[in-house]
């Protein structure tokens, strides 16, 4: 699957979830041993927020098999998380990349108003690089996620994108409506 099918898949996969009232994807038996036996082949690489609101697979009713899901709290991309986004990249053949930000996210608005000290400061040192003095929360995360998406262009694609046919991009998660906003 190229990348602009992969992106399609994901806006209708997002359209069903927010129609419905339970999961979409295929997490039957037969579909886990079917990719038991032959491998995975996920056509996407989501980094998301650990926040509990936020659930990949449900957003963009994708079932076993199907995404890359990579989860750290404010969706930060460092050095482990750009290990995980290379394996999928560059050994499953993933052509798409989304960090997926989210409204109202708990990380970000630290990062803002606070000054936390312990492991969480990690986190909210490397969101500060991406937002400097924006105090909107909103516009944080969405500075936030596109920081992170310019990380992974950075470390895989350099000046030549479209030779490895490979989209990197950014996107907000709406935690009330269920929407995710690829254009941000
Ligand atoms: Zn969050």
């Amino acid at each position: 699957m190229n990348a602009g099918e992969a992106l399609e898949k994901l806006k209708e996969g997002n359209k069903r979830y927010i129609a419905s009232e339970r999961g979409n994807g295929d997490i039957s038996p037969a579909r886990r041993l079917e990719t038991a036996g032959h491998g995975q082949d996920p056509y996407a690489v989501i980094v998301a927020c650990s926040d509990s609101r936020v659930i990949p697979e449900e957003i963009f009713s994708a079932g076993i098999g199907e995404l890359f899901v990579i989860r750290v709290a404010g969706n930060v991309v460092g050095a482990h998380e750009l290990g995980s986004i290379e394996y999928a990249l560059e050994h499953l053949d993933c052509k798409l990349a989304v960090v997926l930000g989210h409204t109202n996210c708990g990380a970000v608005g630290a990062a803002i108003r606070h000054d936390p000290d312990g492991h969480i400061k990690y986190l909210t040192d490397a969101i500060r690089l991406a937002i400097w003095d924006e105090t909107d929360d909103r516009k944080a995360s969405c500075l936030n996620a596109k920081h992170g998406a310019d990380k992974i262009r950075k470390a895989f694609l350099r000046d030549l994108p479209e030779e490895k046919g490979i989209l990197v991009t950014a996107a907000l998660y709406h935690i009330d409506s269920g929407k995710v906003d690829f254009e941000i």
